[in-house]
């Protein structure tokens, strides 16, 4: 048996797709020409699938703020910040994430998925609990494979699901750390966190919020959903990524347990592995600037949302539960879901697919992530051409069938 023979299952179905044409998980794009265009294929297409929330990619602020690190001091890190130091940029950034969220501590780590892995497998260990969402992004289950604390999982986004496995915890001498989400990223359904926020005191528990697709569209600040219901003091660590709306790469964790910095000295995705280079950590200072000083953008990327969520609805797509800046398209089966991503790709319209085991419920999800850059025409070319692909593959009459017997 050879080393990849356990993989040769998957590899076929993802020849098989291959042969048929693009597939998701492989897409190239040859060239980027905007936050919402790039070039595939040779033909420009309409990015509708990546979560440049806020279009800071090519903010011509973060653009030349990257630009100056990169001369002034080089591309790279090159190594750890316990190894190698860090550049005051780090700690800067740092500050400014602290002082944005009025916490005390930030840690920058190199992705999302590293802030997500370390913070909470370093947080909970042997006696622990850690109690997460059946729902969770995958760093947050891979984080649940790294650490010796005991893994509960509760119902997705449901309270009494939660309250229910903390009370049968209550007695039990070992930390809870409750896991949550503020967007979920297959739906864009968000957590009921004050219900949440409620049950984690009652029980004791402490709550961490991802809000990798909250920061910087939800709350009057854009702090994401722990901000927009009002329970910010009442969450002890929030996660966040640089790669969504901050329009870079990176992750952070901001805090204000007492002695949170010993996580510097433990954490083991933030110690051993290189830093962000000075091009990045300065174009997401500046794009933090740009969020704090532009409420606008935010307010642009809500009125796509509504453009995106209100005309799929009206042209009979069954969608997630709630306007939000991922809106999920549910159609039938697998198949039909990668027919009808070629098909809007053809048309000239890129968004994600979403298929299970990596959806919840074995769902089939065509996922549209909208940013304020995003014009009307943009997005009213997509629901047509959505409409277009669903009316010639059969997909419309099966949604609304779906609507019937749900109602
Ligand atoms: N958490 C959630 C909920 C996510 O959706 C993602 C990325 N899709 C991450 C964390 C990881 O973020 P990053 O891309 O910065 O690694």
């Amino acid at each position: 048996m050879g080393l990849l023979d356990r993989h040769a299952g998957l590899l076929e179905v993802y020849r098989a797709n291959r042969t048929a044409g693009q597939v998701p998980v492989r897409i190239t794009m040859d060239k980027m020409l905007s936050p919402t265009e790039a070039v595939i294929d040779g033909r420009r297409v309409v990015t509708v699938g990546t979560h440049n929330y806020l279009g800071l990619s090519f903010a011509p602020e973060c653009v030349e703020a990257a630009v100056a690190a990169v001369r002034a001091e080089g591309t790279g890190t090159c190594g750890s910040r316990i190894a190698n130091g860090s550049f005051s940029e780090h700690e800067a950034l740092e500050r400014e994430i602290a002082d944005y969220y009025g916490m005390n501590e930030c840690m920058v780590f190199s992705t999302g998925y590293q802030a997500n892995l370390g913070i909470i497998s370093t947080l909970v260990g042997e006696g622990d609990y850690l109690v997460i969402d059946a729902d969770s992004h995958a760093s947050i289950y891979d984080a649940s494979k790294q650490t010796q604390a005991t893994i509960i999982r509760f119902k997705h986004n449901d309270p009494a699901s939660l309250e229910a496995r903390l009370r049968r915890l209550a007695k039990e001498p070992g930390n809870k750390l409750v896991v949550v989400e503020g967007i979920y990223s297959m739906l864009g359904d968000t957590a009921p966190l004050r219900e949440f926020v409620d049950i984690c005191k009652r029980y004791g528990a402490y709550i961490l919020v991802d809000e990798a697709h909250s920061m910087g569209a939800l709350g009057e600040h854009a702090r994401g959903l722990a901000e927009a219901m009002g329970v910010l003091d009442d969450i002890d660590i929030v996660v966040g990524t640089f790669s969504k709306a901050l329009g870079a790469v990176g992750g952070y964790c901001v805090s204000n347990l007492p002695d949170f910095e010993a996580l510097r000295l433990t954490c083991r995705p933030y110690m051993f592995t290189a830093s962000l280079p000075p091009s990045t950590i300065a174009s997401v200072r500046a794009a933090l600037k740009l969020i704090v000083t532009r409420p606008q953008l935010r307010e642009r990327l809500w009125d796509n949302v509504r453009i995106l969520y209100s005309g799929l609805a009206a042209a009979g797509f069954r969608l997630g539960p709630e306007p939000s800046p991922v809106v999920a398209v549910r159609l039938r089966s697998p198949e039909a879901t990668i027919h009808a991503w070629r098909a809007l790709l053809n048309a000239g319209y890129y968004v994600n697919v979403g298929l299970p085991p990596a959806t919840p419920n074995g769902e089939s999800l065509l996922r549209c992530a909208v940013s304020a850059a995003h014009s009307r025409s943009q997005l009213e070319g997509l629901i047509d051409a959505l409409s277009d692909v669903a009316h010639r593959l059969g997909l419309i009459e099966h949604s609304r069938l779906q609507i019937a017997a749900a109602e």
